[in-house]
């Protein structure tokens, strides 16, 4: 006898349960789970690196014949949830990177439920996403009929955000017709040295050349220095080249650092150019009343990049870009295709869509997440949470300035806190101590580097994170540099003793990589 339940007769089996009320029973579960895992995970690891069995698991073929559900949701459990980034952990630091919530959670499930086409016609979603660009534009300080769409993230939304300036400063020559053969001189991007190296891909990806950005020494807080960018826009019309574009960054991604945003408005008034602001998680900061003047001159800007996803931890992913002339922003991508012809009623029905406004067609419903949690939380508690992590890094930063053994590389800004060890000329402890706890599963800060040197970098995005994990980072801290010094000093006495073979030493190997 077969074990496979009888095929039913006649009745083409579809996508949906078969038996829908032990469906139910399956999703209610699966629901359960993982708000069980959500709320214990401060009593998990931070990460823990794939077991080889779930690395393995993901290299099988796709099955012809597929499986129940709960089976499915079992290889979820062991091999898939317990791998995870971290970044929901209040011990991750690394990089800037959003916690997510259980609401963003819920809301992504809704808009999956709908499995809204978000690129246009005539539906409820492009009214959510509407509204948050309105809701959005008032935060700034952006005119209301400013102009904006989600993205996966801010490199994204900084691209478009180049694109249009470029096909702004370029009109009359229609780049997007003729392509960059057309134009009569070479266009130039400004940014400071600091600027996220996604504005450079972004000079690559347009055709303009990652050449012409500009990189324009920042101060000693990290900002731009804008008398050094007047110079660097005076020589390059000086050689006939037209500046057209200045980045101003609203918190860098290595430091949290805001450039002089009014001085920037300014000079590109004066100069003519458009004046756009990567605000990917800065710009929320806009949220805290306590936190906004230090973004005084971001309501001038042409364009914003932001992202939702970070510091207001709605589920990835959640990018958007918003442009001040709503039709600069359609100039430079609506299409006419006859499949995107609008009908004066029904389905087909609308003026402006998503489509109009980016280069993608199909897109999912990133707006109802970001809708459930400005609505359900409210501004002023995302604003608190994100006040509390600038309290937390200036905390951690006293606690450096206090301590002997480490010494901080850059002053705190917002919430990033980047220090290094005080003997440690090469930033070998720095690396030693944050790999080591990555491993140790108890906090995850990240590396970056300064002047050449690798540096600790601790990023406190998350809601989550409280003083007395900050307290206990400062103590892990101790602990790692501790036994990092003892490995140290074991592998160079080892390296001392005479040995039989000397064992090749590659460049960008530390010592300790020998161990
Ligand atoms: C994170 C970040 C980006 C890139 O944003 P994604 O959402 O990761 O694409 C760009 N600029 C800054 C300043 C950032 O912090």
């Amino acid at each position: 006898m077969t074990k496979t339940p009888p095929k039913q007769q006649g009745a083409a089996r579809n996508l949906d349960p078969q038996d829908w009320d032990a469906f139910r029973d399956e999703a209610h579960r699966a629901l359960d789970a993982i708000i069980d895992n959500i709320r214990g995970l401060r009593d998990g690891p931070v990460w823990r690196p794939a077991s080889s069995e779930a690395r393995a698991f993901f290299r099988r073929e796709a099955p012809r014949e597929g499986q129940a559900l709960t089976r499915t949701l079992q290889e979820f459990e062991r091999y898939v949830a317990p791998f995870s980034m971290g970044n929901r952990h209040p011990m991750f630091m690394g990089w800037v990177q959003g916690a997510g919530s259980p609401t963003g959670m819920v809301a992504e499930m809704l808009a999956a439920g709908l499995n809204a086409n978000c690129g246009g016609r005539n539906h409820i979603g492009l009214d959510v996403e509407r509204q948050i660009a309105r809701w959005m534009a008032r935060a700034f300080g952006f005119p209301e009929d400013a102009s904006g769409i989600f993205v996966t993230g801010a490199s994204m939304a900084n691209f478009l955000a180049l694109l249009v300036a470029r096909h702004h400063a370029t009109q009359q020559l229609n780049v997007r017709l003729n392509g960059l053969g057309a134009l009569k001189t070479t266009l130039v991007a400004y940014a400071s040295r600091d600027v996220h190296n996604c504005v450079r891909q972004a000079m690559e990806l347009s055709g303009l050349g990652a050449r012409h950005m500009r990189l324009i020494a920042s101060d000693e807080r990290r900002a731009m220095r804008v008398g050094d960018l007047a110079h660097a826009i005076a020589a390059d019309r000086a050689a006939g080249l037209q500046p057209f574009l200045i980045v101003g960054s609203a918190g860098t991604v290595d430091t949290g650092a805001i450039d002089d945003l009014d001085a920037l408005a300014d000079l590109a008034r004066e100069e003519d150019v458009w004046f756009h602001v990567d605000g990917a998680f800065g710009a929320l900061a806009a949220l805290s009343e306590k936190l906004r003047p230090l973004l005084k001159g971001l309501e001038r800007a042409d364009s914003i990049a932001f992202d939702f996803h970070k510091w207001l931890h709605v589920p990835y992913d959640a990018g958007f870009v918003l442009v001040r002339d709503p039709q600069a922003h359609l100039d430079a991508f609506k299409s006419d295709a006859a499949y995107l012809t609008r009908a004066p009623r029904g389905l087909a029905a609308g003026e402006i869509w998503p489509c109009d406004l980016g280069p993608d067609l199909s897109r999912g419903f990133r707006a109802l997440k970001t809708w459930f949690a400005i609505q359900t939380f409210g501004v002023d508690l995302l604003g608190e949470c994100i006040e509390r992590t600038c309290r937390l890094a200036k905390k951690l930063e006293g606690m450096i300035e206090a301590s002997a053994d480490f010494s901080m590389r850059a002053p705190v800004t917002l919430n990033i806190v980047c220090f290094g060890v005080t003997q440690d000329p090469e930033g070998a402890l720095a690396s030693e101590i944050v790999m080591a706890l990555h491993e140790s599963g108890e906090a995850a800060p990240s590396l970056t580097i300064f002047d050449g040197t690798p540096a600790i970098r601790a990023a406190i995005v998350n809601h989550r994170t409280t003083e007395e994990d900050i307290d206990r980072f400062m103590g892990l801290l101790n602990g790692e540099l501790a036994r990092a010094r003892q490995r140290l000093a074991a592998a160079d006495a080892k390296a001392r003793a005479p040995q039989p073979r000397e064992a090749p030493r590659g460049p960008g190997r530390t010592p300790l990589s020998q161990d």
